[in-house]
């Protein structure tokens, strides 16, 4: 047993409002100048929607990331250092700044000039890149969430009786969610492992995964083999940079920007305390449906002595293990098996994980879908598909999710109940 600390991250899904206030924040102190422009550390994205850059999901289509064989599985395109070497001259399967969206501003100078037009007041969209002026802004990384502009776009086709009543037709079926996304600071960063200068590290201390400036070359390999395409190009120095977990805020106690500023509340932060020997047969597991159990076994429960000693052997100090201890990330994601990770079928070991969103179920409670004593009778008449978030959080294994579900709901159901108990005391006083 090797015992390492790592800090991680639950977010629940179920409080996330799409405010944007923590890439706001993020951005006004950590990308917020000139290289940096289309670059997000954390970003919330709207789901089903292609996300940020686009398509980033699609591990097939980017170079270093991953292909899917005959058998089905999926399996590293790059194999190793050498060929990523031998590939540094051909790595064209970068995303483009189309794929992340042409950042703008707003030519506010164009309200005081603008002449007289139908809606007042106007202002144009201005590219941060080139300076001009845009006619439209052709896509964002939460257009899904608008998309009911195509209905009125397509108001003038002919046959717009039938598309409106297909569209009518689907709407009960549709369903959204948001998902804020940062660096995952995984277990087994593919980051690190494709950067030919070796300036991708991992800090032994508390896992963090950071780029060394100095060492930086811009190959960019890291950006096409990192799954979550969550480095990004600076244009300007001509390095890649990446969310660094607000290190020097952890460093004097303080909770990450984006967790601090979360109107919703959503974010837990947490010390996890985990086996570095598992690490290559988590990530090397045969069946994607074994990962989310495989993750769980590397994590090492903070409270069995033996752990403790070997902690404390391995030079973990006492206020880290103590941290674990105490550790809400460690409850949520072991205790209660309410957290999973995100894709881990992408094999990397991610540390940032999500309670999945229960709203659906309580809508479905409302509308008398579902009945309000039992739990879960009907997965069906469920608005987010399980299978959605299968897909999402556990590699589709739905168990997990279900199990999540449940105890979030039953958790609900009874701080509700206490809730009543509150109102009724209050009326009797
Ligand atoms: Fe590296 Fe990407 Fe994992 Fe972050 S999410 S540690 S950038 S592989
Ligand atoms: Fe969601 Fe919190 Fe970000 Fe708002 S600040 S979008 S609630 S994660």
């Amino acid at each position: 047993m090797k015992v390492r600390a790592q800090i991680g991250m639950v977010l629940n899904l179920d409080k996330c409002i799409g405010c944007h206030t923590c890439s706001v924040t993020c951005k006004n102190v950590w990308t917020s100048r000139e290289g940096m422009e289309y670059a997000w550390f954390n970003n919330v994205e709207t789901k089903p929607g292609i996300g940020y850059p686009k398509e980033w999901e699609n591990q097939e289509k980017w170079n270093g990331g991953w292909i899917r064989t005959k058998q089905g599985k999926l399996e590293p395109k790059q194999g190793g250092k050498r060929r990523i070497l031998a590939n540094i001259f051909a790595n064209p399967d970068l995303p483009e700044i189309d794929d992340y969206y042409e950042p703008f501003d707003f030519d506010y100078q164009h309200l005081h000039r603008a002449g007289e037009s139908k809606h007042q007041p106007v202002a144009r969209p201005r590219s941060l890149i080139s300076g001009k002026r845009m006619e439209k802004i052709e896509w964002g990384p939460n257009w899904e969430e608008i998309l009911g502009t195509e209905f009125k776009k397509r108001r003038k086709d002919k046959n717009f009786d039938q598309i409106q009543a297909d569209i009518y037709g689907q709407f009960e079926n549709t369903f959204m969610m948001y998902l804020p996304r940062l660096c995952e600071h995984c277990l087994n960063p593919a980051c690190v492992a494709s950067c030919p200068s070796g300036a991708i590290y991992k800090r032994e201390e508390d896992g963090i995964v950071l780029i060394d400036q100095d060492k930086c070359r811009g190959w960019r390999m890291c950006v096409s083999g990192c799954p979550y395409k969550k480095i990004y190009y600076n244009w300007k120095t001509g390095k890649s940079e990446k969310c660094i977990f607000c290190y020097p805020r952890i460093e004097a106690g303080q909770p990450t920007i984006c967790s601090e500023t979360c109107v919703g509340r959503i974010r837990y932060l947490g010390v996890m305390l985990y086996d570095a020997d598992k690490i290559e047969q988590a990530a090397s597991v045969p069946n994607d449906k074994d990962l989310y159990q495989a993750q769980r076994d590397i994590f090492l429960d903070p409270f069995d002595p033996a752990v403790i000693a070997e902690a404390e052997k391995e030079g973990i100090a006492a206020n880290w293990i103590e941290a674990a201890q105490q550790s809400p990330v460690y409850k949520m994601a072991m205790e209660w098996e309410v957290a999973l990770p995100l894709h881990p079928e992408y094999r990397t070991l991610p540390m940032v994980w999500y309670v999945p969103p229960l709203s659906p179920i309580q809508s479905a409670v409302e509308a008398g879908e579902i009945e309000k004593s039992s739990v879960l009778p009907d997965l069906k008449s469920l608005r987010i598909p399980i299978k959605y978030l299968a897909n999402l959080l556990t590699a589709g294994e739905e168990q997990p999710v279900i199990r999540s579900l449940e105890r979030l709901m039953a958790m609900r159901e009874y701080k509700r109940s206490q809730q009543v108990e509150c109102e009724e005391n209050f009326e009797v006083l």
